[in-house]
């Protein structure tokens, strides 16, 4: 109950901060949104930041402090010396997005291995007014996870370690810097299945994808990470910890607090561990490539595949020709399996369900119709499990 009391103190607090937000920049939970006036090496007082057409003009706020010697001794008393970083290039690398749009001058990023030593430095950080940034595996698109100014980059990559996994519920407890892919091939492992997959995967970290609330591959079937999250632990900007770490399917103890740190972008604070709720493996997947030549017979499709496919119709992906150009022409070893025509629009599904047979004739008979009524022009099924790789590096390489 205790436990109750404090988390909603806290968010009372939290709420109340980001409303003030607007009005004031003397506020702890400030610092985390990087696209905020946040810390600056007097390298670079004023930057332009464009979101679609706007402009916007953003300023350091002379407010936060920046890093002197006793704040990097203080760390590396925290985090042990080298967890401390400082070398220029591992930081030219943290400081640059994943589309190098945007390019931030922090001269620190920090590495810490367990909640303790993130509540240390976040809670001396606020005590210093330092500003920092969290980052993953800095694959985000919208340049949330790099440093405008000179903010203190912290980064959860050490705490990568799985907690526990429950194959009877399927629920997967791990730590925030666990690499997606780890995580895909532990579960593939032990019978089981992420619901999250993305592109990305081989760089994005649990704790980043809860944070953007990512979509991916596997939202057709599985849905949102509000669905499959089912707890997580965080820490606020001043060293709180707040425990919501739960693994009960159906919760309904009350405010769901974890829901708003999903796709919150660390502005509330730094996600340290999460619970997942993960799916069997089922054993039979079927994967078809096919040309669209309009995009309202791609929009049909998708209405289609979901009405007769149901139940195991687990990925719908598109291409327009462009993205299918650049992927023929600048990834080594990637081959359009359709014939050389061109088409407007390429499509692919993939079912997976748990009767050979069944799932074939039933993927094979959504084809035949969707040929037969126009809505695809040409289409072929993956034969193997090696052409339904390629199949899908075909859509999944093009973050190349
Ligand atoms: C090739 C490619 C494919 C992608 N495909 C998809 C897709 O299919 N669907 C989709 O939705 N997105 C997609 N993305 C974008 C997606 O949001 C990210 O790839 C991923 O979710 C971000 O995880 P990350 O660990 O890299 O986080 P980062 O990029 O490092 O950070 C992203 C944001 O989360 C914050 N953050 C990171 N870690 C934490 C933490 N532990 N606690 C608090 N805040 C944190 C950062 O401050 C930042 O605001 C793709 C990106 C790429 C490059």
């Amino acid at each position: 109950m205790d436990k109750y009391k404090v988390t909603h103190r806290l968010l009372r607090q939290s709420i109340k901060s980001l409303v003030n937000r607007q009005l004031t920049s003397n506020n702890p939970i400030y610092r985390f949104i990087s696209a905020f006036p946040l810390g600056n090496g007097g390298r670079n007082p004023q930057l332009y930041r464009s979101f679609g057409s706007l402009a916007t003009k953003v300023e350091r706020n002379p407010s936060f402090s920046s890093l002197n010697s006793d704040d990097l001794s203080y760390f590396k008393g925290v985090l042990g010396e080298k967890n401390v970083v400082q070398d220029e290039d591992r930081l030219e690398t943290a400081n640059i997005d994943w589309m190098h749009k945007y390019k931030g001058f922090s001269k620190l990023l920090l590495l810490p291995r367990n909640t303790e030593e993130v509540s240390k430095i976040l809670e001396y950080c606020n005590s210093r007014r330092l500003a920092v940034v969290p980052q993953g595996g800095n694959t985000g698109l919208v340049g949330g996870s790099v440093p405008v100014f000179d903010e203190v980059i912290i980064n959860v990559g050490s705490m990568n370690k799985i907690i526990a996994f429950d194959k009877v519920s399927g629920i997967l407890v791990c730590e925030a810097g666990c690499i997606l892919e780890n995580l895909i091939s532990y579960l593939d492992n032990q019978g089981f299945v992420m619901p999250l997959d993305l592109g990305a995967k081989g760089s994005c970290q649990i704790g980043g994808n809860v944070s953007t609330n990512a979509g991916g591959l596997r939202f057709v079937r599985y849905g949102s990470l509000h669905g499959n999250v089912l707890g997580l632990e965080a820490v606020l900007a001043n060293g709180d910890v707040l425990d919501m770490l739960g693994t009960l399917r159906k919760d309904n103890t009350g405010y769901d607090l974890k829901h708003l740190f999903i796709g919150s972008e660390g502005s509330l604070g730094i996600v340290t561990k999460v619970s997942i709720l993960t799916p069997p493996k089922l054993s039979s997947v079927n994967i078809a490539f096919l040309a669209c030549e309009d995009y309202l017979s791609c929009q049909k499709l998708l209405s289609e595949a979901k009405r007769k496919l149901g139940e195991i119709l687990s990925a719908f992906e598109f291409l327009d020709s462009h993205a299918m150009d650049l992927v023929l022409n600048h990834l080594e070893g990637v081959r359009n399996p359709l014939s050389s025509a061109v088409h407007n629009f390429y499509l692919l599904i993939e079912t997976t369900g748990s009767d050979e047979s069944y799932d074939k004739e039933k993927l094979e008979a959504f084809l035949l119709h969707s040929m037969e009524s126009g809505l695809i022009s040409d289409g072929v099924l993956a034969q193997d499990i090696n052409q339904a790789s390629s199949f899908w590096r075909i859509r999944e390489d093009q973050k190349h």
